[in-house]
Parts: C-alpha cells; sequence; structure tokens
C-alpha cells in the first residue's frame, strides 16, 4: 500500500455536497484532496440527476415568484416528516438556501425558471440550467481552477479514527477491470459526503426483510440514481462506534416507471400522473389517497406505499383528461378505449378493477377540478378517500402506467450537529465532518418534500467545508 503525503482536507465523494465542501475548504486556502468512487464520466453522484433546489425567499427572487417564507418552508419539512426533524439543523438548511445561490453562481451554477407542468414549483425550487448535471460540471471546473486535487475510481473503503480523531483513509484506486491499488491517505481533516447507501440491493433486502407473503420486497427495487452509493462509509462509521440516527428503511422513495433500468434511470423514469387519477396494485384495489396533497409533497412517498403492496408493483391509471396536465414520462403507458380493455391488457382481473374504477367514479363528489390548488374535488363513502383532484376516470383513452418502487436516497447516517461533526458516544469529532445524503436523517426522519435533497447538501456541504478548513488549521496552529 502507498501511502501519500498529508493534504490539509480530505473530501470522500463526488456530489454536491462534496463539491460544495470542497470549493469552501479550498477558499480557506486549504489544500484539498477530492476522491470520487465514480468513473469520470459518471461522476457526481445522485447529484447529477437533479433539477433543483427547493429556496426560502421572502420576496421575488430572479427565476422564484412571490415569496417562500422560512415559517411555510418549515411548515411544510414538518408537515411531510411527520414531526421527525429536528428543527435546529432543518432551520439552518433553510436559512442557508436564502442566501447559497450568489455563492453558487460565483461558482458557475446558473439558474432558470420552472417549466410549466414542473410539480408546482415556480415559487419554491430553483431550477438548474442544464440540470445537475451541469451544476456538477461547474463545480468540478470551478473546484480545480481553485486547485483542488480530484481522484476518480476512488473508493474509501476504511477510516483510520482513534478516539474520535479522523487521522487517515484507505482508498482503492480501480487500475483495470479487477485490479485495484491500495494507498492511505492523510488529512488533517475529512469530510464524508458520499451519498446513503441506497445502491446496496443486499443491504436494502437485508433491512426491509421478509413480507407477509414471503417476499423480499428490496428484490423488486430499483435505483433511481448512481450505483456508487454502497454505504461503505455508514457501515463503517457504525462499526467505528458513532451514533447513528435514522430507520434503515426509510428513504425518498419514488414510484416510478416499473420499465426503468436497475440504477441511473433518473428523472424522466417518474410516473407524475398519480394525483391526476387513482392507483391499484396487482389485485385492482386502491391502497392509497392519491389527492392528499400537492405532488411535490407526496410523490416521494409512492414509492414505499408501493413498497408495501404485493409484488412491490402497482398501475396509474388515468383517462384523456389528465392528458396535458403532468410531464409525459419517457416510456408510453399503455393505452385501451375501455377501462375493461385496460384491465386485460395490463394483466389484471377485469371484475375487480371494473369494481374498482365504478365504485370510484361514483364516488366524486361535484367540484371545481383546479390542478393548481388543493381543490374541492373528493370523494365520499370509499376507503382509501381521495380527498383532491377525484374526478370520474371515464373519458377514453385510458391509460395505465407499471409502477415499481425507485429509490432515490436513504436516511440512515451518523448523527450530527450544526457543525456537521460526527458524534461519538455524544462527543463530537474535532475533524471528522458529514454533508449531504449521508446525514440526511438529521433532518428528514421520514418523507421528503421537492428540492430539499440539494438544501441540505448545499447547506451543510458548505458549513462541513468551513469546518474542516477551521479544524485543518487549527491543527497547523497546535502543530506549528
Ligand atoms: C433521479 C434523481 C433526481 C433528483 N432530483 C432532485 C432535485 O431536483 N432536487 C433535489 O434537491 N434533490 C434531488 N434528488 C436528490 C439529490 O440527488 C440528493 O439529495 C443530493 O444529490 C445528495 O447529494 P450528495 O452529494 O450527498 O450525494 P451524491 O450526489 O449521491 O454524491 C455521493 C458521491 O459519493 C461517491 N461515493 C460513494 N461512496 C464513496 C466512497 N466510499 N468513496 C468515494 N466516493 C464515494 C459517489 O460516487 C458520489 O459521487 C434527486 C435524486 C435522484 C436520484
Amino acid at each position: 500500500m502507498s501511502k501519500h503525503k498529508s493534504v490539509d482536507v480530505l473530501v470522500v465523494g463526488g456530489g454536491n455536497a462534496a463539491l460544495c465542501a470542497a470549493l469552501m475548504a479550498a477558499e480557506e486556502g486549504c489544500t484539498v484532496r477530492l476522491l470520487e468512487s465514480a468513473p469520470k464520466e459518471w461522476r457526481g453522484g445522485n447529484s447529477a440527476h437533479t433539477r433543483n433546489l427547493r429556496c426560502m425567499h421572502d420576496e421575488p427572487q430572479d427565476v422564484l415568484v412571490d415569496a417562500y417564507p422560512e415559517e411555510e418552508f418549515w411548515q411544510d419539512l414538518l408537515k411531510v416528516t411527520g414531526g421527525l426533524t429536528n428543527e435546529e439543523m432543518a432551520r439552518i438548511a433553510i436559512r442557508d438556501s436564502s442566501t447559497c445561490r450568489p455563492w453558487m453562481r460565483k461558482h458557475g451554477v446558473r439558474f432558470q425558471p420552472s417549466l410549466s407542468g414542473a410539480l408546482h414549483t415556480a415559487r419554491t425550487n430553483a431550477f438548474f440550467m442544464g440540470g445537475g448535471k451541469a451544476l456538477i460540471n461547474a463545480y468540478f471546473r470551478s473546484a480545480q481552477n481553485l486547485g483542488v486535487q480530484i481522484d476518480y475510481q476512488a473508493t474509501v473503503t476504511h477510516l483510520n479514527v482513534k478516539d474520535g480523531q479522523f487521522i487517515s483513509a484507505i482508498v482503492s484506486h480501480r487500475t483495470g477491470e479487477n485490479e485495484a491499488h491500495k494507498e492511505e491517505v492523510f488529512a488533517k481533516s475529512c469530510v464524508l459526503a458520499c451519498g446513503g447507501f441506497e445502491s446496496n440491493i443486499p443491504w436494502l433486502r437485508e433491512v426491509w426483510g421478509q413480507n407477509e407473503w414471503g417476499e423480499y420486497p428490496a428484490d423488486n427495487f430499483l435505483i433511481r440514481g448512481t450505483r456508487f452509493n454502497q454505504g461503505t462509509m455508514i457501515k463503517q462509521l457504525e462499526e467505528l462506534g458513532a451514533d447513528m440516527i435514522g430507520d434503515p428503511t426509510q428513504a425518498h422513495m419514488v414510484a416510478i416507471d416499473a420499465r426503468a433500468p436497475l440504477y441511473d434511470g433518473g428523472i424522466c423514469t417518474r410516473i407524475d400522473c398519480v394525483s391526476l387519477g387513482v392507483v391499484v396494485n396487482k389485485f385492482g384495489k386502491r391502497f392509497y389517497d392519491e389527492g392528499e396533497d400537492f405532488w411535490p409533497k407526496r410523490y416521494a412517498i409512492w414509492g414505499r406505499l408501493v413498497a408495501l403492496q404485493p409484488g412491490q408493483i402497482a398501475y396509474s391509471i388515468t383517462d384523456a383528461k389528465a392528458v396535458g396536465r403532468f410531464m409525459p414520462p419517457v416510456f408510453d403507458g399503455t393505452i385501451a378505449d375501455t377501462l375493461e380493455e385496460l384491465a386485460q391488457k395490463i394483466g389484471l382481473d377485469v371484475d375487480t378493477f371494473m369494481q374498482t374504477m365504478n365504485s370510484f367514479n361514483e364516488a366524486c363528489q361535484k367540484g371545481e377540478f383546479d390542478h393548481t390548488k388543493l381543490d374541492n374535488c373528493v370523494t365520499q363513502g370509499i376507503t382509501p378517500i381521495k380527498s383532491h383532484w377525484a374526478i370520474p376516470i371515464n373519458q377514453g383513452p385510458f391509460y395505465a402506467y407499471p409502477v415499481k418502487p425507485g429509490v432515490t436516497f436513504t436516511y440512515l447516517g451518523p448523527k450530527t450537529d450544526k457543525t456537521t461533526a460526527v458524534h461519538f458516544a455524544g462527543k463530537a469529532s474535532p475533524n471528522l465532518f458529514v454533508a449531504g445524503e449521508i446525514m440526511s436523517g438529521n433532518v428528514l426522519g421520514k418523507g421528503y418534500t421537492a428540492g430539499v435533497g440539494m438544501t441540505i447538501g448545499t447547506a451543510f456541504g458548505r458549513i462541513a467545508g468551513r469546518q474542516a478548513a477551521l479544524s485543518a488549521q487549527r491543527s497547523s496552529t497546535t502543530t506549528a
């Protein structure tokens, strides 16, 4: 194993949180090395798949309309997490989102207004021009200009931590198909920003276990983003005795097209017409209120809901009235002129399906349909209720999209505080920090609201970079 000369700050990961940390530490004048597990062409982790950042603002701000005050953002977060959040940490992220964009622009990120159909987000979410891929490319370019040393195909496998103090990391550099070269990298401080464990199917299988039908639900999960977030550092922190937070089965899980690839299907595999119709399981039965709230506040629970259904499959059913009201998915839906024919085509029991559809249609009360607000179109007398946008599905052609659970990111990770330090037996590490998905469980106990992943990564990535720089500078003064 080779040993490398020490740097001030070591950053593990190559997504948004890692780059924010690396840029901040470099701006503070530190020598920084960033280790990215993926090859260059796949760099950027899940961040490369993103489109926007949820931002607090008290008045219209360039691409953002109206206002989205701190309290509203906080209440939204409180609602989606069902109170499983840390107010101090959440408010840090919320406040940072109102001031981070000039810094992001300085490093080459550009914004654009949301397009129509993009989840009612013109007020709350600033969209990246060119998407997350452009954001990542801009940050890597800026990091290079600031002298950050970047290694690709460099996976950190072990950490050397003594009494809560980071000493070194063991890195495996992939040099060929089945070849790797190991290196021990020393640094004065370290930021772990290497995602959750969502890409690790055996781990997901273990924590989800077997269901009442004898199935292993995780066998039917699809991973929406990178294959490189294997959770190696989460396991390592657990083994090192770090304080952990989060339920391992809790994750951002979206109902995505069942025909999507196992990894990296990205945004275009999402099925966004759930609130415009009904969703039935493989027995042709509805199982949850499709109109509970605005789609941006609910889309991330539907993966879990489908995961809890037999066979982990469901079908989003709409009619001609829904066309043009949502972003069309990348794969065509199954189309039929009648609901009976639709059921046949997708292989559902026609009688049960028709019973579900007929009782839904009859239960729809008269109201004024308005998909831009929580309207008064509601069902009565059926379970589950559809509490908004409930209008009869009766105008052909009819559409069905098969959906499976698409895991975006998991919430299990190390417990941290406003400094982003990892805690060991309640004591904050002086030089080991975390940012992004790996610590998202500190803010998201469950649930999600669109764009908050990048809010968390940007806020805590920048804090972690600053803290790591401070720690490295402190250690230089004490050793000088
Ligand atoms: C399809 C999709 C769309 C999304 N859209 C949005 C959106 O519009 N807005 C939003 O806020 N959020 C969105 N998210 C969620 C968002 O991607 C994450 O919250 C955010 O990107 C997390 O950033 P991160 O830097 O923590 O992790 P990542 O961006 O996933 O980066 C983790 C990095 O760590 C590297 N890595 C992992 N393990 C190791 C190791 N052992 N050694 C070295 N490197 C390692 C990986 O290769 C990767 O580069 C989306 C996610 C997906 C999958």
